[in-house]
C-alpha cells in the first residue's frame, strides 16, 4: 500500500494506483472528460489536472501514479484556471445548440462549463458545419459537438473489439468516424450503442422514433400497443430521480398508459417463449447430433457481429428470433386474428434497452412486425413531454393477454439470465422431474463464466459472456477446439441489457465512482425473480395459453413460421 494525502486527507491505496483512484478513496472528486472507468484512460483532455509534490507542473490525475508521502492538491487556483481554459478551448469549436440537444442537462461539457464559469465565446472560431452521419437506423453522429475525447473509440475497441470507428485526419482536422470516411452503415458497426452511452456530450445519440409514435397515436385508424423489455423496469426510474437499481415496473406501465389510448404488454412473455423454443432446440441438437455448441440468438448486436465476423459459425446460432421479434410476430398474427384487427392498422412499439433492436426491427425478414423500437431514454422523454408526474403515479399491471410472465423471463435483462432461464427449462425437458431453479454459477458481472451440470445422464457444459471482446475470445476458443461447450449465452453489451446502449446515461461522477452499476441494475431483476410466484418459463400460464390456442407445441411448424428465423453472412469491412 502507498500512503499519501489528497487535499490534506490521509489515504492508503494499492501501489500502482493513480491519483484519481486515490482521490476516489479519499472521497474527493476530480473533474474528468476523456476518462471513463473501465473504458478509457488516456490522460489527454487535461480536465483532471492537479498539483502533486514531486511532479513538475500540473499532472493528469487519471494517469499519474501515486507515490509514498505524496501530497496532492486538487482545487488550487492554478488547477481551476487550467480547467477553465481547457473548457473554453473545447467550446471554441463546439456547435452550441444546447437548447435542442438530447444531452441538454446530462451533458458533461455543459455541467463543467457551468461549474467553472467558462466563457463560451472567449476563443470564438469559425462556425463548424460538418454534415450529420444519419446513415444507420440507430445512431446519429454530429461531429460538430464532438470534443475528441475518444471514449466512443475506446468503447468500440476495448469493450466490443469491433473497431468500427477511429480518429481520422490530423491536428485541428482530426475527427471520429468509420474508416475511409464511410458512413456508419457501411462499417462493421453492430449497433450496440456502447459508444453512445460512453459519449460525454451530444455528439452521439440514438436516432429517435418518438415522432412516429406520437403520429400513430393521433391516427384514429391505428391501434397502438406497447411492450417493454425485461431490463427497462430496472433502469427507467433513473430518469426520474430514483436510485440506480430501483424496479419501477408498476409506474412504468401506468405512465405508458397515460401517454394516450394504448395497451401495454409485458415482453417477459416472449422472453419465456424464447426459452421454450431455445431449450427445445438445444435438446433436439443434443439428442440428434446437431451443431454444438448452440449460441443464444436474442441479442441483435451479437447476431450482427457473427454475420460480419464469423459467418462460418452462423449454423451454431439458435434459430429463435429475439423476444422483440417474437412479440411483434405474435401481435401481427395471433393477436390480430383473435381480435379481428387488420395487421396494417396495428402499430407496434417496443421499448427496449438497446439501439441494435432499432436496426433489428427493420431487417427485411421481419416484415415490420415491430413498427418502432424506442429506447428507455426515448420513453422517458415521451413521459416528460406528456407532463406525466412519474413519481406520483400509482403502480399498475400490464394488459391481458400478455400480462403474466415468469421470473425466468425477467432475468433476461442481465448477463447469465438467459442461460439460467434456459437451464431451468432445458433440464426439465431432459428429465421431467428436474426442479432446480437457481443456477448461481452463471450469475454476476464477470466477463466470462463457465459451468458444468449433470442432467438425465448428460454433461452439459455452458459458458456465458457479455461484451463482444469476450464473445470473440469464446468464439476463437470454440473454433480452435480448445473448448467443447454445449450451450453458450452471449450478450453484446457488458453486463447484458441492463447496461445496453439505449439505457439512461448517468453522470460521470456516478459512472466513475465505486458503484457497480451493472450489478445494481441486475440485482433489481434477480430480486424480482426471487419474489415472482412462477419462476420457470415452462410453468407460465400465458405460455401454455399461447401453445394451446395458436403455436401447438415448441418446435412445431406453426412455431417455426412465427418464432424462428435465419441469418445472413455480411461483408467484413
Ligand atoms: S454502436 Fe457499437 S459497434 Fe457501432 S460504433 Fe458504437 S460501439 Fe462500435
Ligand atoms: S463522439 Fe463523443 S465519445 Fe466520441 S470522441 Fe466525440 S465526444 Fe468523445
Ligand atoms: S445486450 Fe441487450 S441491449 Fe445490448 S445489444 Fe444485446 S440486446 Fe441490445
Amino acid at each position: 500500500m502507498v500512503n499519501l494525502k489528497i487535499n490534506g486527507i490521509s489515504v492508503s491505496v494499492p501501489e500502482g494506483s493513480t491519483i484519481l483512484q486515490a482521490a476516489a478513496a479519499a472521497n474527493v472528486e476530480i473533474p474528468t472528460l476523456c476518462y471513463l472507468k473501465g473504458v478509457n484512460c488516456a490522460g489527454s483532455c487535461r480536465m483532471c489536472v492537479v498539483e502533486a509534490t514531486g511532479a513538475r507542473g500540473l499532472v493528469a490525475a487519471c494517469v499519474y501514479p501515486v507515490s509514498e508521502g505524496m501530497e496532492v492538491q486538487t482545487n488550487t487556483p492554478k488547477c481551476r484556471q487550467s480547467r477553465k481554459m481547457t473548457l473554453e478551448l473545447l467550446l471554441s469549436s463546439h456547435k452550441k445548440k444546447c437548447l435542442s440537444c438530447l444531452r441538454n442537462t446530462s451533458c458533461e461539457l455543459q455541467r463543467l462549463s457551468l461549474e467553472y464559469g467558462a466563457d463560451e465565446d472567449r476563443f470564438a472560431s469559425a462556425k463548424p458545419d460538418t454534415p450529420l452521419d444519419t446513415s444507420s437506423p440507430f445512431l446519429i453522429r454530429d461531429n460538430d459537438k464532438c470534443i475528441n475525447c475518444r471514449r466512443c473509440v475506446a468503447a468500440c475497441k476495448n469493450l466490443q473489439s469491433v473497431e468500427a470507428i477511429g480518429p481520422i485526419g490530423r491536428g485541428y482536422a482530426v475527427h471520429i468516424g468509420a474508416a475511409f470516411e464511410r458512413p456508419t452503415i457501411e462499417s462493421n458497426c453492430v449497433g450496440c450503442g456502447q459508444c453512445i452511452v460512453a459519449c460525454p456530450v451530444g455528439a452521439l445519440t440514438e436516432k429517435s422514433n418518438v415522432d412516429e409514435v406520437w403520429k400513430a397515436m393521433a391516427d384514429p385508424d391505428k391501434k397502438v400497443v406497447f411492450f417493454t423489455a425485461p431490463s427497462v423496469r430496472a433502469t427507467l426510474g433513473e430518469e426520474f430521480g430514483y436510485p440506480v437499481g430501483t424496479n419501477v415496473e408498476g409506474r412504468m406501465v401506468a405512465a405508458i398508459r397515460r401517454l394516450g389510448n394504448v395497451e401495454v404488454f409485458n415482453m417477459d412473455v416472449t422472453a419465456d417463449l424464447t426459452i421454450l423454443e431455445e431449450a427445445n432446440e438445444l435438446v433436439w441438437r443434443v439428442r440428434n447430433g446437431g451443431k454444438l455448441p448452440m449460441f443464444t440468438s436474442c441479442c441483435p448486436g451479437w447476431i450482427k457481429f457473427v454475420e460480419h465476423t464469423y459467418p462460418d459459425m452462423l449454423p451454431h446460432l439458435s434459430t429463435c428470433k429475439s423476444p422483440q421479434q417474437m412479440f411483434g410476430a405474435l401481435l401481427k398474427t395471433y393477436y390480430c386474428e383473435k381480435n379481428d384487427i387488420d395487421p396494417e392498422n396495428l402499430f407496434v412499439v417496443s421499448v427496449i434497452p438497446c439501439t441494435a433492436k432499432k436496426y433489428e426491427s427493420g431487417r427485411p425478414e421481419f416484415r415490420k412486425d415491430v413498427d418502432v423500437a424506442l429506447t428507455t431514454r426515448e420513453l422517458a422523454r415521451m413521459i416528460k413531454t406528456a407532463g406525466i408526474k412519474f413519481t406520483e403515479l400509482p403502480e399498475e399491471q400490464f394488459d391481458e393477454p400478455f400480462r403474466i410472465a415468469t421470473g425466468g423471463g425477467a432475468i433476461f435483462g442481465a448477463t447469465g439470465g438467459v442461460m439460467e432461464a434456459a437451464l431451468r427449462t432445458a433440464a426439465h425437458m431432459l428429465d421431467g422431474k428436474f426442479e432446480v431453479l437457481d443456477f448461481k454459477e452463471v450469475r454476476g458481472t464477470e466477463p466470462i463464466k463457465e459451468a458444468k451440470y449433470k442432467v438425465a445422464g448428460l454433461t452439459v457444459k455452458v459458458a456465458v459472456a457479455s461484451g463482444l471482446a469476450n464473445a470473440r475470445k469464446i468464439m476463437e476458443d470454440v473454433k480452435a477446439g480448445r473448448k467443447d461447450y454445449t450451450f453458450v449465452e452471449i450478450m453484446a453489451c457488458p453486463g447484458g441489457c441492463v447496461n445496453g446502449g439505449g439505457q439512461p446515461t448517468l453522470s460521470d461522477s456516478i459512472r466513475n465512482s465505486n458503484l457497480d452499476l451493472r450489478a445494481l441494475r441486475a440485482k433489481a431483476l434477480y430480486t424480482f425473480d426471487k419474489k415472482t410466484e412462477i419462476r420457470a418459463s415452462h410453468d407460465s400460464p400465458t405460455i401454455k395459453m399461447l401453445y394451446g390456442e395458436y403455436l401447438e407445441q415448441p418446435g412445431s411448424r406453426k412455431a417455426h413460421e412465427c418464432l424462428h428465423t435465419e441469418y445472413t453472412a455480411r461483408k467484413k469491412y
